[in-house]
């Protein structure tokens, strides 16, 4: 009889299992009160999987991406990134999942104001260590490939709203993520230039092989996953392949 290995390959990127959130709020009057705002969320995102999130305002998906995001912290269940069991790594091995494994994009951009593009991109880099030409350089290549070479000595306040996500998305990419986590990043951009955006991010995750989880609230921003997921009121609704 031959026993079988678990494959790490094989192993879901993310594996979510029966994820709760409760907040809990002082209240002055009620004393704390608990706000539950996710409920037995289930979830496994293969690599390569390109994933867009929904639900009304308020439904816990900020909540869920910050979970997936190692920027906070369940109330109870599991989730195991990359195989290893979120909850068993100490803060030292938990920023360093957050270097090396993630990427983040925000609606906001978040870039610093007065630093160039090209130092937005490259600031991660030197605080990993690398040195100021190596980083200037990986930032200039991962400013060309998100299309904003030219734009590189450019403040953020000199950058058009797609522009600036587009630095955010190439300082996403500095530490070569497996995995991006987009929160609804073409929120504040209009329809061409979140297709534009959207464009990027379908590159990324074909040519690259990225797994991108993206959460948005229109649907034609998030036909470009191939997979969606619903949330209602903290609970998974729906979870189906889309596309082609
Ligand atoms: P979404 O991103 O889907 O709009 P969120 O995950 O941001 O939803 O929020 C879900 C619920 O959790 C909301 O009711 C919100 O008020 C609440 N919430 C979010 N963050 C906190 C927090 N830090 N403390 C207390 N309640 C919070
Ligand atoms: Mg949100």
């Amino acid at each position: 009889m031959t026993s079988v290995q678990p494959d790490p390959s094989a192993e879901p990127l993310i594996r979510v299992d029966r994820l709760c959130k409760i907040y809990s709020l002082e209240s002055g009057v009620n004393g704390t009160v608990n706000s539950q705002v996710l409920y037995d969320v289930n979830l496994n995102i293969n690599r390569g999987e390109f994933v867009a999130i929904m639900g009304h305002s308020g439904s816990g998906k900020s909540t869920l991406m910050n979970l997936l995001g190692c920027l906070d912290t369940p109330s109870s269940g599991h989730y195991w990134l990359a195989g290893r069991d979120v909850a068993s790594l100490s803060e030292d091995e938990l920023a360093s999942v957050r270097n090396h494994n993630l990427g983040f994009v925000f609606q906001g951009f978040n870039l610093l104001k007065r630093m160039t593009a090209l130092d937005n991109v490259a600031t991660p880099l030197l605080y990993a260590g690398v040195s100021r030409a190596e980083s200037r350089q990986r930032a200039q290549e991962l400013l060309q490939q998100t299309g904003l070479g030219k734009f590189s000595e450019y403040q953020p306040n000199q950058l058009s709203g797609g522009q600036q996500q587009r630095v955010a998305i190439s300082r996403a990419l500095v530490n070569n993520p497996q995995l991006i986590l987009a929160d609804e990043p073409t929120g504040n951009l209009d329809t061409q230039t979140s297709g534009e955006i959207m464009g990027v991010f379908e590159r990324l995750n074909r040519e690259k092989g990225i797994t991108i989880v993206l959460v948005t609230h229109e649907d034609d921003i998030a036909a470009y996953a191939s997979r969606l997921v619903r949330l209602k009121d903290g609970r998974v609704i729906h979870d189906s392949k889309v596309g082609p």
